[in-house]
């Protein structure tokens, strides 16, 4: 662990964008610092009837758009910097993916793993419960989602404990997302994030331009990967990669790390995991006991997706990947960004990267908001226009079109067509505007997509008539 902070590791790189811009000190500084930290402190009755303390924070970073937005992560080291840190990203990464939030994280300092599903039910309810006290949750306020440690069923207990103190009944849905789909949720979150990994890797592998500064072919099919932390993010952004075509040759969980240079099977991994309680020992893989070894593995693309600064000037030179693909937030620390780079790697920034759960939160907010799911309204008249469209061509070439490929052609999309189609979109657009802002200001993509949320959010401010 690197003994700058996270949250000093965030302010380098800023810093360091801040410089390509032209805006005043004072602009640059109000868009850095974080509005508000509530830190909280309340007791739990464990199972066993004895009473323990557990500690909480809730950062707002910036209000320049309302509500804030960002996930609620249960993890024994996290601490208030590392949530202001998370929240600071948090603002730029909804800037640079055009989503209409300022940045907010949560965090809870507890490891699940000591705690039996009751007692974590206790704990989600009481930290909603502090929050509301505060006003730190509601649609139009703050609406926490899923990160490290959470996932559907924290948010559901979230949205029922909303529910039954609140007085706004009608959008209380949308006081939080990542929702499971019977409960206001939409199709494609949980795996959102890792999707949108996905995305914007093959986005990157389809760049010209910096395939051939990597000396690489365009494209996902040679390419090898190796992916630390199989949860939420890795493991969908794993999976999709696999998918995609190229080869997964290294996965990292805690307990060890597992490499074949022929090709593992993500989906197989982990069933493997869950029936043997452990990555190791997976046929045909050589196991790697000191798990963060894997992240030195040769390999194409490195994915870490567990936790932050995994990429340390400790092992930042042995590295072997040439792209880093941010899964993870802060994976990378400032220090080993700049030896990364050095050695000419493309290192594609979480404020980017993982931008997908996110993306696909801002949709099931919306949703929830219009009350009506995706697709209901216009499926069936967008079905019948395009198959007149296509009916007219066939009748004014007298030529029969395939109907199979009619059919295809006429499905009107989807919830989960649309928000996937979404997402892919956002990702692709996100990287074209970085990539450009690294080519026009000769510098890497992490520092392009600082530039790019600096310029957003200073017109954001700029239009509220803060700024001159
Ligand atoms: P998760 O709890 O679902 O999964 C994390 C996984 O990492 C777990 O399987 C855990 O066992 C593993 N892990 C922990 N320490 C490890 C280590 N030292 N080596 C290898 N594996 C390790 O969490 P998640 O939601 O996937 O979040 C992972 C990262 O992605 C975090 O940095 C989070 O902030 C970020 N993120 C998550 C989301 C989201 O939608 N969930 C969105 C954006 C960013």
């Amino acid at each position: 662990m690197s003994h700058v902070s996270f949250l000093d590791q965030v302010y380098r790189m800023y810093e360091k964008a801040a410089a390509h811009t032209k805006h005043t000190d004072g602009i640059i500084d109000q868009i850095r610092i974080c509005n508000s930290v509530y830190a909280m402190e309340f007791p739990l009755k464990r199972d066993d009837g004895s009473i323990g303390v557990v500690k909480a924070w809730r950062a707002e970073h910036s209000h320049h758009k309302l509500p804030v937005k960002g996930g609620i992560r249960f993890a024994p080291n996290v601490n208030e910097d590392e949530v202001v840190a998370l929240a600071t990203l948090m603002t730029f990464k909804c800037a640079i993916v055009d989503v209409p939030f300022g940045g907010a994280k949560g965090g809870v300092k507890i490891d699940r793993r000591d705690y039996s599903q009751t007692e974590i039910e206790r704990i989600t309810r009481r930290l909603t419960f502090e929050l509301m006290k505060k006003n730190l949750i509601g649609p139009g306020v703050d609406v926490p989602a899923p990160d490290y440690g959470t996932g559907a069923k924290e948010m559901a207990w979230i949205l029922d404990t909303y529910n039954q103190f609140t007085d706004q009944p009608l959008d209380a849905l949308a006081c939080v997302t990542g929702k499971p789909l019977g409960q206001g949720g939409i199709h494609g979150r949980t795996e959102a994030t890792g999707r949108g990994v996905f995305f914007g890797i093959r986005e990157a592998c389809q760049d010209k331009a910096a395939m051939d500064e990597l000396g690489w072919n365009v494209g996902l099919k040679d390419k090898t990967v190796v992916v630390q932390g199989l949860g939420n993010v890795g493991y969908h952004a794993a999976l999709y990669l696999q998918e995609g075509g190229a080869t997964i040759v290294g996965l990292a969980e805690y307990e060890g790390a597992i490499h074949n240079p022929d090709g593992l099977d993500v989906k197989d991994v982990v069933r493997h995991r869950k029936e043997t309680g452990s990555i190791l020992n997976y046929p045909g893989a050589t196991n790697i006991e000191n798990s963060v070894e894997a992240l030195e593995l040769p390999c194409h693309i490195l994915v870490p997706a567990a936790l932050e600064a995994v990429i340390t000037t400790r092992n930042a030179s042995r590295i072997q990947a040439r792209m880093i693909g941010e899964g993870a937030n802060g994976p990378v620390t400032a220090d080993a960004d700049a030896i990364l780079l050095e050695k000419g790697c493309m290192i594609l920034p979480d404020v980017y990267l993982n931008a997908g759960g996110v993306t696909v939160s801002y949709f099931e907010w919306l949703r929830n908001l219009s009350h009506v799911r995706f697709g209901r309204m216009n499926k069936r008249f967008s079905q019948s226009s395009s198959e007149k469209v296509l009916r007219a061509i066939e009748k004014g070439t007298g030529v029969k079109l395939d109907e199979t490929l009619i059919q295809e052609a006429i499905a009107g999309g989807d919830e989960v067509d649309l928000v996937n189609s979404g997402l892919e979109e956002t990702m692709s657009a996100a990287y074209h505007q970085i990539a450009e802002a690294a080519r026009k200001e000769k510098t890497d993509l992490r520092t392009a997509a600082f530039i790019v949320a600096i310029n957003k959010v200073a017109v954001a401010y700029k239009e509220m008539g803060i700024f001159p």
